[in-house]
């Protein structure tokens, strides 16, 4: 591989019931200032279908160059076809770097994309940064629960990729009419060689805010003891207007769907405020919820390892506790 080749710094501009996700839009931002820094271009890549218009949103948010795929094939989100564009993008094309946002669907697709371009992804990250000395992309991120912050390099393959937590990047102030080009990509594979097929999508009946998108989040543990127990959850959740989130074993009981589970191998947030009510503290949940603004846990054991990670601490019994708190909100 000819690194000197690759040029310029891209994001996936990745699009939700018509609209281009905030992450891509903080991306969008935190990507300029990579772009400024090399001295290159920022160019997004939109993948979809009817979601030409949406370019110019893009270049209202800071993008030079938006390569599209429009095409009935990219109606639904399914990693074969997406992976397939990203790809021969790639290469016809050649950046140096490509940002995403760290969502289910970008996670899933740079890990994939990554795979077959055979290039490094630094996952999760929370700080990106030029260095000075080699142009290189320093892609930083917690590492062992948060005790440090490890910087990660990728120096031998290109693109360098990233995918980077939500609401951690800032958007650029959108300059309305701001022009770009916009550069009209075809994918080479038709829908009979794809071999997925996506029969149905079931919405959640919930009208609740995204839990990574939430503000405030209320989450419950193993220690709710049962289905019902748990129930308390979403009514405190209902009362302050928060999004319900669970740690794994509240999942594992079958209590709430895997979406609300937060943690390592559920979902990385960051709310403003975060309620650990009847969870321990257990790191692959920690590493999930240790950036929240503020940590309010709930917990009947004085030396559960929630009450070292959270800035209040309630020793009590979530039964009591809880719908103390709700009747006083009630007030409010
Ligand atoms: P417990 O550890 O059983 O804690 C229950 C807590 O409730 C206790 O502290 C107890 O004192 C308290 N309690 C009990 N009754 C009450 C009451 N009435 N009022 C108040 N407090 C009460 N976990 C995650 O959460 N997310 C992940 O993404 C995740 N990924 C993992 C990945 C791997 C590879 C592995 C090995 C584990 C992972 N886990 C994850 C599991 C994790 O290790 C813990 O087992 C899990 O987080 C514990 O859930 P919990 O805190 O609800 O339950």
């Amino acid at each position: 591989m000819n690194i000197a080749e690759y040029s310029g710094v891209w994001v996936f501009i990745e699009v939700k019931d018509g609209k281009i996700v905030p992450v891509s839009l903080e991306l969008l931002g935190a990507g300029k200032r990579l772009a400024e820094k090399r001295g290159v271009e920022l160019s997004g890549i939109l993948v979809g279908y009817g979601v030409k218009p949406l370019a110019n949103t893009a270049f209202e948010y800071g993008a030079d160059a938006v390569y599209v795929y429009d095409d009935p094939i990219f109606k639904l989100y399914r990693t074969e076809t997406y992976m397939r564009a990203i790809i021969e993008c790639t290469n016809r094309h050649k950046p140096e770097i490509i940002l995403y946002g760290a969502t289910s669907t970008g996670k899933d697709l740079a890990s994939a994309a990554a795979t077959d371009l055979a290039t490094g992804l630094t996952a999760d990250t929370t700080i990106l940064d030029i260095d000075a000395d080699t142009g290189l992309l320093q892609a930083s991120r917690p590492a062992f629960g948060g005790n440090i912050m490890a910087t990660i390099l990728c120096k031998k393959h290109r693109p360098q990729m990233a995918t980077v937590r939500p609401k951690i990047m800032k958007a650029m102030n959108p300059i309305p009419g701001r022009k770009g080009e916009i550069i009209e990509e075809k994918i080479s594979i038709r829908e009979e060689d794809v071999r997925t097929k996506v029969l149905e999508i079931v919405k959640s009946a919930t009208k609740q805010v995204r839990i990574d998108e939430a503000d405030i989040i209320v989450a419950g543990g193993k220690g709710l003891g049962d289905a019902k127990g748990f129930g308390l959850i979403h009514d405190f959740a209902e009362t302050i207007g928060a999004t319900v989130g669970a740690s794994r074993d509240a999942v594992e009981a079958g209590w709430i769907e895997h979406h609300h589970q937060v943690g390592q191998t559920g979902v990385t947030v960051t709310p403003k405020i975060y309620f650990a009510i009847g969870i321990s503290g257990a790191i692959q949940h920690l590493v999930g919820m240790q950036n929240s603004g503020l940590i309010i846990a709930i917990n009947k054991d004085p030396d559960a390892p929630i009450f070292n990670s959270c800035h209040y601490g309630i020793v009590g019994d979530a039964f009591e506790i809880v719908p103390m708190l709700i009747e006083q909100f009630k007030r409010v």
